[in-house]
Formats: C-alpha cells, sequence, structure tokens
C-alpha cells in the first residue's frame, strides 16, 4: 500500500489535512468547560447535518455499530417485534444483531442488488393492526451492493398504515454524502460513525434520536450500559461524557461538520452524485454492469461492479494493492468475488476519481480481461468536463 494514493474503499475515507490536524491535540481536561467548547458544537453540527431541527445528538467512542446497538437498546425489550429487509450485508448484520438480543425480526428477503420493499413494508404494517411491530429497520445506502433506498417511501409506509412504530435508518454510508433528512422523512433514529462521510478514523458513533424515540426509552427494557443514552445525556449537561471521551476525534469531527456547512450540504451532494456519474460512466465504458439493478438505486457513495462470469473479483482488489498501492473494495457475503468496489465517498475530487477509475481499468487489463485501456477513463472525462463543479456553479 502507498500512503500517497487515495483510498477508494467505501470507508474508512481519505481524510484531509485539517481533520488529521484536528484530532492531533494535547490532553485536555474531558471534564472542563473547555471539553465542552468541542462538544456542544460538534453535536450542533451533526445535527445539522442530519437535517433536524430538534433532534438529540449522541457521540459514543465507538463505530456505526454501536450505534445500531445505541438504537435498538434504548428503545426496545426482549421479545419486541421488528420489520426489517434484508437486501446487503449491513442490514444482514443488523438483523442479527437483533435477533442476538432478543428480538423477533420479520425479516423480508429482498434480492441483492435492489432497494427496501416500502410497499412490502406497507402490506405488513397495515396488516399489524395490533401494532405489535415496535420499530423498522432501513439501511439508506447498502455499502455491499451499492443500492441506495428511498426512506421517504419507508415513511409513507407506516404513515399509509398509520402505524406507530419507530423507524430506524442506518445511514453509515449515505449520511453527509447523500441527501439525509431526518426530520421531513420521520427518522426516529439516524446512526453513522465518524469515518465514512464525515472523512475522520473510525472511532465513533452518531446517532440523532427523534423526541419519540427518547420518550420510548422511558420504558424500554434492554439491557444497556455503555451506551445509555440517559447517562450519556447527564453528562453532556455538565460538559462531560460517563467515561472517557475520544475527544480528539470529537474536535475533528466538530471541524468536519464545520467543512460540509462551509461547502454547503447541497453542493457535497452534488458532488457526490457528480463523482459518481463519472464512476458509473466508466463502467459502461468497460462494458460491465453494477449490482444495483436500476438507476434509481444506484448508489452515490459507493459502485459494486459486477466481472464477468468465471472471473475471480476479488483478483482485483488483491492486484491493485499490491501492484498499485490502491485500495478498492471486495465483495461481500453473496455477492463475494462477484464484484469489487469502488468507493466513492467523503473527502474526493473528480480528479481523485480519475486516478481510481484508471487503476481500476489497468488492473482489469493486467488480469486480461477484454476491457480497453483507457474507455473509462475518458468516459469519465467526458463526463466530467461537461459537469465540473464551476460548470455548475454557472449554469445555476
Ligand atoms: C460501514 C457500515 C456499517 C458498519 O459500521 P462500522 O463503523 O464498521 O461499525 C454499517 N452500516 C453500513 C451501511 C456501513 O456502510
Amino acid at each position: 500500500m502507498s500512503f500517497q494514493n487515495p483510498v477508494f474503499i467505501p470507508g474508512p475515507t481519505n481524510i484531509p489535512e485539517s481533520l488529521r490536524k484536528a484530532c492531533d491535540m494535547p490532553t485536555i481536561d474531558h471534564r472542563s468547560p473547555l471539553f465542552g467548547q468541542i462538544l456542544h458544537p460538534a453535536r450542533e453540527g451533526v445535527r445539522k447535518v442530519l437535517k433536524s431541527e430538534s433532534a438529540e445528538v449522541f457521540i459514543f467512542p465507538s463505530t456505526g455499530t454501536g450505534g445500531w446497538e445505541t438504537a435498538l437498546t434504548n428503545t426496545l425489550s426482549a421479545g419486541d417485534k421488528i420489520l426489517a429487509a434484508r437486501n446487503g450485508m449491513f442490514s444482514h448484520r443488523w438483523i442479527d444483531m437483533c435477533q442476538r438480543h432478543g428480538l423477533d425480526v420479520k425479516v423480508v428477503e429482498t434480492p441483492w442488488g435492489e432497494g427496501l420493499p416500502a410497499d412490502r413494508y406497507e402490506e405488513i404494517l397495515t396488516a399489524d393492526t395490533n401494532h405489535d411491530i415496535k420499530a423498522v429497520l432501513a439501511t439508506h445506502n447498502e455499502t455491499a451492493t451499492g443500492v441506495k433506498s428511498d426512506i421517504a417511501a419507508v415513511r409513507r409506509a407506516l404513515d399509509s398504515a398509520g402505524h406507530p412504530a419507530l423507524l430506524f435508518v442506518d445511514g453509515v454510508s449515505s449520511i453527509a454524502s447523500m441527501d439525509f433528512r431526518m426530520d421531513e422523512w420521520g427518522v426516529d433514529v439516524a446512526v453513522t460513525g465518524s469515518q465514512k462521510g464525515f472523512m475522520l478514523t473510525a472511532g465513533l458513533a452518531i446517532v440523532g434520536f427523534s423526541a419519540k424515540a427518547m420518550a420510548t426509552t422511558k420504558t424500554a427494557k434492554l439491557p444497556r450500559t455503555f451506551f445509555d443514552v440517559h447517562d450519556m445525556a447527564k453528562g453532556y449537561a455538565a460538559n462531560a461524557y460517563p467515561y472517557t471521551p475520544a475527544v480528539g476525534l470529537l474536535n475533528g469531527l466538530n471541524e468536519a461538520c464545520a467543512i460540509l456547512l462551509n461547502e454547503g450540504l447541497d453542493n457535497v451532494f452534488a458532488r457526490h452524485t457528480r463523482i459518481a456519474e463519472g464512476v458509473r460512466a466508466a463502467v459502461g465504458a468497460w462494458g460491465l454492469e453494477l449490482c444495483a439493478a436500476n438507476p434509481s438505486v444506484f448508489s452515490d457513495t459507493v459502485s459494486a461492479i459486477k466481472t464477468p462470469e468465471g472471473f475471480n473479483a476479488t483478483d482485483i482488489v488483491t492486484h491493485a494493492a499490491e501492484k498499485y498501492g490502491v485500495a478498492f473494495g471486495v465483495g461481500l457475503g453473496e455477492v463475494a468475488g462477484k464484484v469489487f468496489r469502488i468507493g466513492h465517498l467523503g473527502s474526493l475530487t473528480d480528479v481523485m476519481a480519475l486516478s481510481g477509475i484508471a487503476t481500476a481499468e489497468m488492473c482489469m487489463v493486467d488480469l486480461g480481461l477484454d476491457i480497453k485501456l483507457g474507455s473509462g477513463v475518458a468516459a469519465a472525462q467526458d463526463f466530467y468536463r461537461g459537469n465540473t463543479a464551476t460548470a455548475q456553479k454557472d449554469a445555476a
């Protein structure tokens, strides 16, 4: 691996220099008002990135997976019914966590490559006239397959069914890179981590709780200690944590939010759409297809690219690392060996993306795939030339 090249894994993502510096700080007393000056603006910044007026933001020394556990253990009790669809490795792992916590999950099996079936959710919720289902899980962006789902449609499914279940959204690979609207979509718990859209190292679980989710915490009986949001809220009121916070990362998070809000969330999302469109243009020029079933579910943060039958897609990832010092993502679970993934989230420009496309292309040619050197790069160049950030600004 080279420390010079950007990474093209779908998290952890590339860390801007200013964020590395923000994380590198001397020890401070984490029970002092000075810590409050880092903690509270970071929580406020996250709330804005979530597009919420009133969410309670909690930040744990953990990762996205800890954010899932925070959502479940603070709001549910053993035996509670949960509705979830399985359409990739991450939705699968969240379901597995529910089951290990003794929750009763109604799983809607969904082909990998397709989005969450909001219509099936609506049928199931409508049939649940006793309102036994306490929460609906939705993975906004399936990082394993490069599939985004329509969270507004899941909210409509709940509303059409007149169902009061909580809506939990895994936004680990979407939040801060793709449009996410906590309030507008009526999301009750939004979950992410520090190492994807927020462009930091792994180490923070970041969650937003709606007022409704907070109310549910009072009756929820699943055991929780480390991830108890009430202990955390008590700590925050005294500029502290119930334990030792990751101060440097929180300082980095504060700075990351400033960077994102300064660029403008809509500009951040437009940049990710543009970069992703360039990658997709390259995939088309290679004569390959995405795992994502159709354009309505194409992810703007990760592309899972199918390789021809009989070819081991993981070889591309191994070869890229060994020969060119560049990291791509391997296929996971059901699509292991069938796809390789180009991560294009976080701190990335068109020009950086071109280097990843060029590298993927060299690897595929090296490994004997019938692809013309330069074909994907040229398709992406064509796209970026006509759609640069400046060109878009001029058009606006
Ligand atoms: C990365 C990821 C996770 C897991 O997050 P960790 O920070 O590795 O615990 C969960 N869900 C999705 C969609 C992800 O992309």
